[in-house]
């Protein structure tokens, strides 16, 4: 049965699903508080994954915490004040840090990025953006240390458990594979079949151009409430502004646990703040894919607007001013494994990754309310799972068989 349907959410998930299900054939408004795309999903290092299938959540980081708890790691910063007022959520995120979680997140986590990239490359083709790809080879995982790359031997026994394709290379190939970065490096290891996007925003207005297309309707709108009364929904935002629909789909990333909170859902959900900024390539040659320096904790990806560094994660409250320290310590390790040119942006960018305490997102039927759907929680991966989010959920919605195996990503899994 075709449904009136309003997404409320407009970055690169909100769009996703928008546009799906416009194109399944339903009628569909989605709803953001500002230009669609403008939030974490605007920000991010453009990687379209397929090899991200090991959660932070794994035994490794249970062995770094002590060194992780002196603060002073450059991919993960905490406000010790934000921990202590969550305590309970992140007791719960390190009780998943078990071998038997670990293992069932990557087999459920591949399946979808999997789903996600085909689906990513058959909307690029028919958005014509293909110019925005870069095909395979697009995550290049570098170790400055023997003791880095030893530690991450764990992450690579999984990835081979669940398919993922990878090589390894050392000093000299490294530097044969990408001649600007320093040789600094003692073991990479390049994601085979990963692809990378020169700009985020760019992909995600081209995806909302397909929606608009299609059919769908977009609307500038703060949502401020949510009720269901006679088998509909009422979604209400600012200056009086109200639509109805037969179901809602809840895509506001970090903001969405806020929003299901108005029906009363207790949604475990915390965000992992992160920065960037610009530089203009020097004369020396650049990296050609995105590269992350893992000891290091940043990213430094080619993108349209110049060289994008990315910081690692900051632990804080979602609203709390930015604090610079991170990314610009992160421009000045960058500084020494690539050529930057002048600073682009006087003000680093920062976005959230919007977490659960299982570090798998929540796509599906929300547990207590009819026509309600929840696709949020998508961490460090949202670009990339973003369609194929949009695909499962298309098919619950439909009530067809899904794609691939929703379970794991039940809201039911928690009791919210
Ligand atoms: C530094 C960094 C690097 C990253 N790199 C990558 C990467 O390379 N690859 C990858 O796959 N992922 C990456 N990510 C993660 C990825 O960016 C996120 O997972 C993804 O953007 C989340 O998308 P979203 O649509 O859920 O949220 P958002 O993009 O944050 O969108 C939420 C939307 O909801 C809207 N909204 C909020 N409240 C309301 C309201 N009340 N009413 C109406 N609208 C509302 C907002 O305006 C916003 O547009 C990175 C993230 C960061 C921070």
């Amino acid at each position: 049965m075709k449904k009136s349907i309003i997404v409320i959410g407009g970055g690169i998930v909100g769009v996703a699903a928008a546009l799906q299900l416009q194109l399944d054939g339903h009628q569909v408004r989605l709803i953001d508080r500002q230009q669609p795309g403008r939030e974490t999903s605007y920000g991010n290092a453009g990687v379209l994954s397929d090899s991200s299938v090991v959660v932070l959540n794994n035994p490794v980081l249970i062995k770094a915490l002590p060194k992780l708890l002196l603060n002073r790691s450059n991919g993960l910063r905490y406000n010790p004040f934000f921990v202590l007022r969550r305590l309970g959520w992140f007791v719960r995120f390190l009780a998943h840090c078990r071998p038997s979680h670990v293992k069932h997140a990557a087999h459920a986590l591949r399946a979808l990025l999997q789903l996600s990239l085909g689906q990513h490359k058959k909307w690029i083709k028919a958005a014509g953006v293909d110019h925005l790809l870069r095909h395979g080879g697009g995550w290049f995982k570098l170790f400055r240390t023997e003791k880095g790359y030893a530690n991450y031997a764990a992450e690579m026994d999984t990835m081979r458990e669940v398919g993922v394709a990878f090589s390894v290379f050392d000093r000299e190939q490294i530097r044969q594979i990408e001649p600007g970065l320093a040789p600094i490096y003692h073991k990479g290891v390049l994601m085979d079949e990963t692809c990378a996007v020169s700009s985020p925003a760019d992909l995600t207005d081209a995806y909302l151009a397909l929606f608009k297309a299609a059919g769908g309707v977009v609307d500038c709108v703060t949502v401020t409430g949510l009720t269901r009364a006679d088998d509909r929904w009422q979604v209400r935002g600012n200056h009086g502004a109200s639509f109805h629909s037969d179901d809602v789909v809840l895509a506001a990333g970090a903001w969405s646990a806020e929003i299901a909170g108005l029906l009363g859902y207790d949604i475990p959900m915390a965000w992992e703040r992160g920065y960037h900024l610009h530089f203009e390539a020097g004369d020396e040659p650049v990296v050609t894919r995105p590269v992350l320096d893992v000891e290091g904790g940043f990213v430094v990806a080619p993108m349209r607007q110049g060289l994008r560094v990315t910081s690692g994660v900051e632990l804080t409250d979602r609203d709390a001013p930015p604090n610079f320290s991170q990314i610009t310590r992160s421009a000045a390790l960058a500084g020494e494994a690539v050529k930057l040119g002048k600073q682009i942006e006087e003000t680093p960018w920062m976005g959230r990754r919007p977490t659960l305490v299982d570090s798998l997102p929540i796509i599906g039927a929300a547990p207590r309310h009819d026509g309600l759907w929840f696709n949020f929680g998508h961490h460090h991966i949202g670009l990339s799972i973003a369609p194929g989010s949009a695909l499962l959920l298309a098919a619950l919605i439909e009530k067809i068989p899904p794609p691939i195996d929703p379970a794991p990503f039940q809201a039911s899994r928690f009791s919210i």
